[in-house]
């Protein structure tokens, strides 16, 4: 049978791979639709796993060849440089060649890039956890400082706080601070953030509140006076350096600029606007998932976390099936289930939450905090594989239909 739909899904991380894999799936009984995944490197990237590399730790290597292996899925190594929403058409520059991909429809899965541009220096002087390249960096730069050293994570969300942990954990001679504008991982409830500030002290996490002014290459400047807080007796003035031998940057996160330079509609932070079905508004043809796209629930906007990005590219995925088979897509739904934040290797704490992620009180800590969060880390070849029917079918960890806040039909935008 002759191809008549070309699926183009760019970006293999946990929507990108997750949507591929299930049109397969679901797709697997017509021959005349051939789906094409991009991805600029051979290597499932574990994001979510980067602050283990980082502190240097080693990752499983999942190859994109093997995941998709027997599927028919095509994989094409390489980076899309170009959407053409006119002619349909992406230019992927891979290793010495580029390549014009068609498309019938488009997966728009790029995931998000850490805003290191907002705060002077932050660009020059400090390292973002986006990628297995910079990861690895942070991870050698680490074992080449002196005992004593000072190590800064900028950001008290919940990538700083894992990142902080970690790095405390693996490299105990090392001073490890954490600078948080508000109270690091306020989005916990009261007795899953009294667990972390515990372990913090057993590691020895020192935590300041302030906003970061400036990063110089040996240092970091702190405003106080912006958070309307007086300095500590003695401690501190209005606004401090403190000394920093290296410096991690893990808060903010931004669309890659691919979509907007494309004509894509996006939001102020680049992010894909998405309709309830999770088209792109402004082109009807291309769908976006994970972290790249805006996704509004009836709660408010889904935040990028891989426990909204496998639901979400198995729900395009399963849209992209309906349109193929002359039916209308149906509205995402989604809801969250936990936060779950590993705290080095020997600790975790996962604070069960709503739909809209506020806080519950039923929390895990320790070892039983340890085992939900592995368990919840979706270790993906064992998702991707159930998404796919090759070993049985399971719903994949961190696909929901939500709770009843979300049953509500999606407010549009
Ligand atoms: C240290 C850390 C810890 C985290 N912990 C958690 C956690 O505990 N739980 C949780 O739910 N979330 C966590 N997250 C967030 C989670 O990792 C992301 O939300 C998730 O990875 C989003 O998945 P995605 O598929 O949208 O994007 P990504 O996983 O970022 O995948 C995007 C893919 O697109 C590729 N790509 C980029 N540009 C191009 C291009 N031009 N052409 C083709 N491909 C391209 C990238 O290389 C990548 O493979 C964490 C993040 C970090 C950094």
């Amino acid at each position: 049978m002759s191809i008549n739909h070309h699926v183009v899904v760019l970006g293999a991380g946990y929507a990108g791979m997750m949507s591929a894999l299930r049109l397969s799936r679901r797709m697997r009984h017509r021959g005349d639709v051939h789906i094409t995944l991009v991805n600029p490197s051979p290597r499932f990237t574990e994001r979510l796993r980067l602050h283990q590399l980082a502190a240097g730790h080693t990752l499983h290597d999942l190859r994109i060849e093997q995941l998709v292996d027997g599927t028919g899925i095509e994989f094409i190594c390489g980076a899309a440089t170009v959407i053409d929403t006119e002619i349909r058409k992406v230019r992927v520059e891979t290793l010495g060649r580029v390549r014009v991909l068609d498309y019938d429809t488009l997966v728009y899965a790029l995931g998000g890039v850490t805003e290191v541009n907002a705060v002077p220096g932050a660009d020059q002087h400090t390292y973002p956890l986006d990628s297995v390249r910079q990861a690895a960096t942070v991870a050698r730069r680490l074992t080449d400082l002196a005992p004593g050293s000072a190590v800064t994570v900028c950001g008290g969300g919940l990538t700083g706080v894992e990142t902080a942990a970690e790095i405390a954990e693996t490299h105990p001679g090392l001073r490890v601070s954490l600078i948080s504008r508000g109270e690091p991982a306020a989005m916990l409830s009261s007795a899953a953030r009294a667990h972390v500030y515990d372990r913090f002290d057993q590691l020895g996490v020192r935590v300041h509140r302030g906003v970061v002014t400036k990063v110089l290459p040996d240092a970091v400047e702190l405003s106080r006076a912006d958070l309307g807080v007086e300095p500590d007796a003695g401690e501190w003035e209005a606004t401090d350096l403190l000394s920093s031998d290296l410096t991690l940057w893990t808060t903010g996160l931004r669309g890659q600029p691919l979509a907007a330079e494309s004509g894509i509609g996006t939001d102020a932070a680049g992010l894909v606007v998405t309709d309830p079905s999770l088209r792109a508004r402004t082109h009807p043809d291309i769908y976006a998932a994970g972290d790249a796209a805006a996704i509004r629930q009836a709660w408010g906007q889904v935040h990028g976390t891989a426990q909204s990005a496998l639901p979400s590219g198995a729900h395009v995925a399963d849209s992209i099936a309906r349109q193929l088979n002359g039916k209308e897509p149906k509205p995402f739904r989604f809801g969250y289930r936990h936060r779950a934040v590993s705290l080095g290797r020997g600790d975790g704490v996962v604070g069960f939450v709503r739909a809209d992620g506020t806080p519950r009180r039923r929390v895990r800590t320790g070892d039983s905090g340890v085992r939900y969060k592995e368990l919840a880390s979706a270790r993906p070849p064992r998702v991707f594989a159930h998404t796919t029917g090759l070993f049985g079918l399971l719903r994949p960890i961190g696909s929901t239909r939500g709770g009843r806040a979300t049953r509500k039909p999606a407010t549009s935008r």
